[in-house]
């Protein structure tokens, strides 16, 4: 055989072996013209395959969730090592991805199976893959992608069908990160906690504006993020990805944050507060993003997007590493002393930048249906052209900290969700006598309707009081010194913006338990009244000034009663206590 006939076997042969290679790991997005995506049983068994097939990568289950079926993580490790500390004592980044938190925008289920594959055969990040463990939640909202249909992303442009946003118990699991009403919130935290991810990425599909983008980008709000990791989250992580999506030819702007308008007018930053997956994340130093592609554009192209983000993040977080590593080192050691925090945020609607826009002409016209107006985005006139954006954020409530905050064993609900969520805490020993401040709850608003389970509370407004409380042996002290600082604070102040107040955790403190009989309390309300003249002075002067609080018997009696020793003590106030 001449050289020439033996290059050309070779050749052939090399071919077939990386085509048969590849052919056995298609996926099903790949195998049905990418139209269609995994079922939970085909994506759970494709794992499993991968994990048979390659041992860098490993499939494990992380706890029950709703849906009565286990989360599975799956780790993809270089170096076949799968216990986190080792990678993290090795210096390791690592990059977690979780998808199908909402079953219907499955474009990250896809994709990240294409991108783990891809891992494994090092078609992709190959040098990268060495110093970065990967770790992919394959369906998080299991119960949801279990409820499976063809309608209910009623605009979206494919795949054929999918899953349901509600998980078993029909929770929005994107709103349920801090408060953990779930069991898949549960198994997450357990998941992250173990982790600590540098790099974290929850991906989604988008509804709002039409635009030419297939992907947008919800980068975790850089003030709300550490100082110590903003600079290098804005100079480098985020331009660097956006760079790349545009050498991929397809570009990607920030989240367009619009509901029912044109977006030419500009737009906001997306406000990630805790109950998000990347508020969540960033409260514990991590950088965080969820990719929202667009709806409108076909599965195909949104899959792609999603993979070719997931690979420049692998690429920013392994060129970045050393950067990464510190910046979160320096951000957790400052988060332990830290003072003062920020628990509300507000729009500084001075500050903005003008960013560069692909979209497309918007304009009304008369509904057929309706007779009335409607938006109509006409595809044939796209323009580019630089709008207003604004992304900064100002503290509206700065606290701050205490050494530490007492919790009575009785409020185990609030209990359990530190101690999963990785808050190191003590018990009181024995019945001790302490110097505490406690908050009395002044007002608040509710809101009307339910709202992911809860009637959330909002506008909360309090007065702190001085005093010695007596705790039991048993009760809990929360040392604000610790890594968790933040998921402390955010969770335990009750004006923060996802405060566990504001979910209800504390609404047997809103109404009395006892009560006065207005027909015997006559004579202790006099004896009150002589007992206090100050009190007595008051009283008389609102009767002068209140003309409803002069005609009601009742009201005055109550007035008293509130003022008086005989009103309960744990009514308003609130049960967790500070020691300054
Ligand atoms: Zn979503």
């Amino acid at each position: 055989m001449s050289k020439g006939i033996l290059f050309l076997l070779y050749t052939f042969t090399i071919s077939i072996s990386v085509l048969g290679q590849k052919n056995d790991f298609l996926t099903k997005f790949e195998l049905t013209n990418q139209k269609e995506t995994v079922t939970y049983e085909e994506g759970i068994a494709y794992y499993q395959m991968l994990a048979d097939k390659f041992p860098e990568i490993k499939m494990q289950e992380m706890g029950i969730t709703d849906s009565g079926k286990p989360l599975h993580l799956v780790l993809y490790s270089y170096d076949k090592e799968f216990d986190i500390q080792k990678n993290r004592s090795k210096r390791k980044a690592i990059f977690l991805i979780n998808n199908a938190i909402h079953p219907g925008e499955s474009d990250g289920v896809d994709a990240s199976m294409m991108f783990l594959r891809d891992v494994a055969l090092g078609k992709t990040l190959k040098k990268e893959r060495k110093g970065t463990v990967f770790a992919i939640i394959p369906f998080y909202n299991i119960g949801g992608v279990l409820n499976r249909n063809s309608h209910t992303r009623v605009n979206q442009n494919g795949p054929v069908a999918y899953g349901f946003r509600g998980n078993a118990r029909n929770y929005d699991l994107n709103r349920d990160f801090i408060k953990g009403d779930t069991r898949n919130a549960w198994a997450f935290w357990e998941i992250f906690n173990q982790l600590n991810p540098d790099f974290f990425l929850d991906t989604h599909v988008s509804n709002g504006a039409d635009y030419q983008y297939a992907i947008t980008l919800i980068a975790t709000q850089k003030d709300k993020l550490s100082d110590h990791l903003s600079p290098l989250f804005e100079k480098e992580i985020k331009p660097f990805l956006y760079q790349q999506m545009e050498a991929y030819e397809e570009p990607m702007t920030p989240f367009v944050n619009v509901y029912g308008r044109k977006p030419d007018n500009g737009f906001n930053e997306f406000a990630d507060w805790p109950r998000y997956s990347s508020g969540y994340a960033a409260l514990f130093n991590t950088y965080s993003f969820m990719s929202e592609t667009h709806m409108l554009k076909p599965y195909d192209r949104r899959v792609n997007a999603t993979y070719q983000l997931i690979i420049a993040m692998g690429k920013s977080l392994a060129s970045n590493k050393k950067e990464i590593l510190e910046s979160r080192r320096v951000a957790d050691l400052e988060v332990m002393k830290q003072a003062e925090f920020p628990i509300k945020w507000e729009l500084d609607a001075k500050d903005s930048t003008l960013i560069s826009f692909k979209g497309y002409e918007g304009r009304y016209i008369e509904s057929k249906i309706t007779k009335q107006k409607r938006l109509y985005y006409d595809k044939s006139q796209p323009f580019e052209r630089k709008i207003v954006y604004k992304n900064t954020y100002k503290p509206s409530l700065v606290i701050k900290k205490p050494s530490y905050y007492v919790i009575p064993q009785g409020w185990h609900s609030v209990l359990k969700r530190l101690k999963q969520n990785g808050v190191t805490m003590s018990t009181l020993k024995s019945d001790s006598t302490i110097d505490i401040s406690k908050y009395l709850i002044k007002d608040y608003q509710t809101v009307k309707s339910p709202y992911e389970g809860h009637y959330f509370h909002y506008n909360v407004t309090m007065d702190i009081q001085n005093e010695k409380i007596t705790f039991r042996q048993g009760d809990y002290l929360i040392p604000v010194n610790q890594v968790k600082n933040r998921y402390i604070v955010e969770s335990l102040e009750p004006q923060a913006e996802d405060s566990f107040f504001k979910w209800n955790f504390f609404d047997m403190i809103l109404a009395s338990k006892e009560s006065f009989s207005s027909y015997v309390f006559e004579e202790l309300a006099e004896k009150v009244l002589l007992e206090n003249p100050v009190l007595m002075r008051e009283f008389e002067l609102k009767k002068q000034e209140d003309e409803f609080f002069s005609k009601s018997r009742y009201v005055q009696l109550n007035w008293i009663y509130e003022r008086s020793s005989y009103r309960e003590k744990e009514f308003l106030r609130y049960p967790i206590f500070r020691i300054e």
